[in-house]
């Protein structure tokens, strides 16, 4: 297929590429776990299915279209492609990123849902659920996936990983940063023998998302 795309392609294809290595050098996944994706108008970017993030380079640009056919590039797209579609046909995201963050995939052993320790809980829009467990790759898991996402930018792969996305690959990253903290910091706190975590009750969780809306600087 040809080489030559449009800018904005090679845009966001350089920018996901930033993402994937990124999820790897921030300890997010190891090796070829994980997936990263990004929509273009019609077209959806994907990181190819076993190829370390180091080797991509621009010639390298996968893509296929909401239908999952591949539209771009020669290499095999991620075997999740099910999951992300799922994630474009159902919601207005731009970005999804998919890792087997540590704590999270631990935390993805233990709870259906992800107790509310703390207010960055907002950030993914509520109480983080775990989807049901189902193999890697399968329309089964893409499934269970969204019905987890509900509400959500973010939810846990049951002894997987994480699933998050947003208007833009940063915010998509983003998410999976704090996902994966709160994780850590639940197993820390959970940790403590003899010792129960106290815990934010949904009202409390809801005013910070009040709050968060005018968080940072104004603009
Ligand atoms: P791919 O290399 O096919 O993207 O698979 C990695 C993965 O995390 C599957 O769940
Ligand atoms: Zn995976």
């Amino acid at each position: 297929m040809t080489h030559q795309h449009p800018e904005s392609v090679d845009h966001a294809w350089r920018d996901l590429v930033g993402t994937a290595r990124r999820s790897a050098a921030d300890g997010l996944v190891v090796g070829t776990s994980g997936n990263v994706s990004a929509r273009v108008g019609e077209l959806v970017l994907v990181t190819p299915s076993g190829v370390p993030y180091d080797r991509l380079g621009p010639e390298d640009a996968v893509g296929v279209d909401l239908a999952g056919r591949q539209v771009l590039g020669a290499l095999k797209p991620t075997s999740e492609l099910p999951l992300h579609l799922a994630v474009y046909r159902s919601t207005g995201a731009a970005a999804v990123v998919h890792t087997h963050a540590v704590h999270a995939t631990a935390v993805s052993t233990l709870v259906t849902e992800v107790p509310l320790v703390h207010y960055a809980a907002a950030i993914l829009g509520g109480p983080v659920r775990t989807a049901a467990y189902a193999r890697y790759g399968t329309p089964e898991l893409a499934e269970a996936m969204l019905e987890a996402l509900r509400d959500r930018t973010g939810c846990l792969l049951a002894n997987h990983g994480t699933v998050t996305y947003g208007d833009t690959l940063d915010q998509a990253y983003e998410r999976t940063a704090q996902l994966e903290w709160l994780c850590r910091l639940w197993l820390t706190a959970s940790s403590v023998p003899g010792r129960t975590p106290a815990l934010l009750d949904e009202g409390q969780l809801a005013e910070v998302t009040q709050a968060l809306k005018g968080y940072g600087q104004p603009g």
